[in-house]
């Protein structure tokens, strides 16, 4: 059955209380993505076109979506399909390449300078190196890029030995991820994941061994009944095991989870932890790349760098389930293992929904992803836009500057130490008035729905 969800699913519209925490109050919302998906109807014809609104940077992170797991993490919010082997995926990568190529032909994709290229999911590593390297190839072949990108390959540590990841540096990998998030065993069972401490640190030590420099893990905080001391034990073990990146987070209860909330640490303690971990990195060194990534000096994830630091590139995302924002647009993919197959298959683009920014969208992703990474320059949208980023937001900036969430240098937006802690609120309060009351979108409410139509770039024809 076509279209059983509405599109208002994906980024709902709540209502303005509901949606607005005015500091003190932390607002958890992750801002990832800007503009935020409104439309149910995608005009394909214009994707690839010329628009008349100016792209800043010409400069993409690629972001290869592999949406499924061997095993379900209860805490986890992210869309995956659970497979029973990684067999059952032999197929996704030459519906990759196909996804790929309906791209590539365009004038768009040839300006374009491949940056990053990361492989996430859910598990990114069921994909086999040698398909990983095909993809590689074939995204960077029709591309204007002068400098071979940073390619990460994301996995989940029960899934690799150091066979694996030997191929992976020999196809071009040169940084991997893994979801470790936490060495300490009780932790890990009583959030019920499959990883024990023992397979994360053979999976970072068999890193080290097959000679990968870069390499990241998440880890998360806040676990329940988690104090300070386990948490710097969590840093140190990192460290030692020669980490060069790390995501923390601050763990999240599914509703499944319901019997742990009353053993979390509190929202104090919570905040405690962030600067806990904020001086720790400080001290090592370590800088902040953006909430929620630090990096050893020489380590920074450029994908975030290009996502987020305005001014932001392109963020072209192919797969099932991904979301982009490119050429000034944005849209996602439909979900579906089986229906982006489908599609694909039939050589059409397996967009499910999105829509054109408009002006004020791409002036508003400036500073609301721009929070992200501290630093929001005024003098690169000063030369696009013609006109002063403090100028247009300042009665926003005045009230942030009031409570301490940020201050100014020059001309530019800094975020404070205090306005770390609360950078989705501030990312929030630049959102334009189409995207106010809009939540993130988080693909599980979408997994079923399709598109009425698909578009094929090559026939330029469209299919049910
Ligand atoms: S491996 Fe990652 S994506 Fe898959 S269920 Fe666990 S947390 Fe979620």
């Amino acid at each position: 059955m076509k279209n059983t969800i509405k599109i208002t699913e994906l980024c709902p519209k709540v209502p303005f209380e509901e949606w607005n925490k005015q500091y003190p109050l932390v607002d958890n919302e992750y801002v990832w993505i800007y503009p935020l998906i409104r439309d149910a109807y995608f005009d394909h014809t214009k994707l690839l076109s010329n628009n008349k609104l100016p792209i800043i940077n010409f400069e993409t992170s690629v972001y290869i979506h592999v949406p499924a797991c061997l095993f379900h993490c209860p805490m986890c919010f992210f869309y995956h399909e659970i497979l029973s082997s990684k067999d059952e995926l032999s197929w996704y990568a030459d519906s990759l390449i196909k996804e790929i190529e309906l791209y590539s032909n365009s004038d768009f994709y040839k300006n374009i300078s491949l940056k990053t290229i990361y492989f996430g999911g859910g598990t990114a590593t069921l994909l086999s190196p040698k398909a990983i390297g095909k993809i590689i190839n074939t995204l960077i072949a029709k591309t204007n890029t002068p400098n071979f990108p940073e390619i990460t390959v994301e996995g989940h540590p029960l899934t690799v030995n150091s066979d694996y990841l030997k191929e992976l540096k020999e196809v071009g990998v040169n940084r991997v991820s893994f979801g470790i998030q936490s060495f300490n065993d009780s932790n890990l069972k009583l959030l019920g994941l499959k990883q024990t401490s023992e397979a994360n640190i053979k999976v970072l030590t068999n890193c080290a061994k097959v000679g990968f420099d870069s390499v990241a893990i998440d880890l998360l905080y806040r676990i329940p009944n988690q104090n300070l001391n386990d948490l710097n034990i969590q840093l140190e073990k990192a460290f030692d095991l020669g980490v060069k990146s790390i995501s923390t987070y601050s763990l999240g209860l599914s509703p499944r989870q319901e019997k742990l909330v009353k053993f979390q640490p509190s929202e104090e303690i919570d905040k405690e932890m962030f600067y806990f971990i904020n001086s720790k990195m400080q001290d090592k060194g370590w800088t902040h790349v953006a909430q929620p990534d630090y990096a050893a000096p020489g380590f920074e994830h450029q994908e975030l760098l290009v996502s987020w630091k305005a001014p932001q590139g392109q963020n072209l995302s192919l797969g099932a389930g991904a979301f982009s924002v490119f050429n000034n647009n944005v849209y996602c993919n439909v979900h579906s293992l089986k229906e982006y197959k489908r599609v694909t298959d039939n050589n059409c683009l397996p967009i499910f929904a999105g829509q054109q920014m408009d002006l004020e969208d791409c002036i508003s992703r400036y500073p609301v992803l721009g929070t992200r990474c501290f630093r929001i320059s005024n003098k690169p949208f000063l030369d696009v836009y013609g006109f002063n980023l403090l100028d247009k937001y300042k009665t926003v900036i005045e009230k942030l500057i009031n409570q301490g969430l940020i201050e100014l240098d020059n001309q530019d937006i800094i975020i404070t130490k205090e306005g770390k802690y609360y950078i989705d609120n501030i990312s929030k309060s630049f959102y334009s008035e189409k995207n106010i009351c809009h939540l993130q979108p988080w693909g599980g409410t979408v997994a079923g729905a399709v598109a009425e139509k698909y578009y094929s770039p090559s026939t330029k024809s469209y299919i049910p």
